[in-house]
């Protein structure tokens, strides 16, 4: 099954039919533009301290391996312009948590035939982290 999701963060978005929060957000958001996942390191571990900055970007560190994986970054994305600007990123969370992400897309692809699909071309990103059994929205951001 081909994932549809911006570049750098595709290597870490599964799909977890067993997870009963993954299965909620996917139920409640996905759709054929939009796209819901549970994040896990290339390490296999699912479980991540979670920083955000004020542009906004989001961003996850793996508890066991430390990698830091990009879930929100204006400057990826073609229809979003960051600022040049340095802020500090803040710890969302004490401890390490299950973290989901949610990508939606133009639908223009679909309905025009000159526009080439771009799978960096999000329109809005939604990130949401498993806090003790809890389903809490950390990122709310449209992109453009
Ligand atoms: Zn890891």
């Amino acid at each position: 099954m081909n994932l549809i999701a911006p570049k750098h963060v595709l290597d870490y978005c599964i799909i977890d039919e067993h997870d009963e929060v993954f299965k909620e957000l996917k139920h409640s958001l996905e759709d054929d533009f939009s796209y819901v996942y549970k994040v896990r390191c290339n390490c296999g571990n699912t479980k991540f301290l979670v920083y955000s900055d004020a542009h906004p970007s989001v961003y996850a560190k793996c508890s066991l391996c430390h990698k830091m994986i990009a879930l929100y970054d204006l400057s990826y994305y073609p229809s979003a312009v960051k600022l040049d600007k340095k802020y500090s990123l803040e710890k969302v969370q004490k401890d390490a948590v299950q973290v989901y992400v949610n990508y939606e897309y133009d639908d223009e692809y679909l309905t025009e035939d000159d526009v080439d699909f771009d799978v960096n071309d999000i329109t809005w990103a939604k990130v949401f982290i498993n806090e003790n059994g809890n389903i809490k929205k950390i990122l709310d951001d449209e992109t453009a």
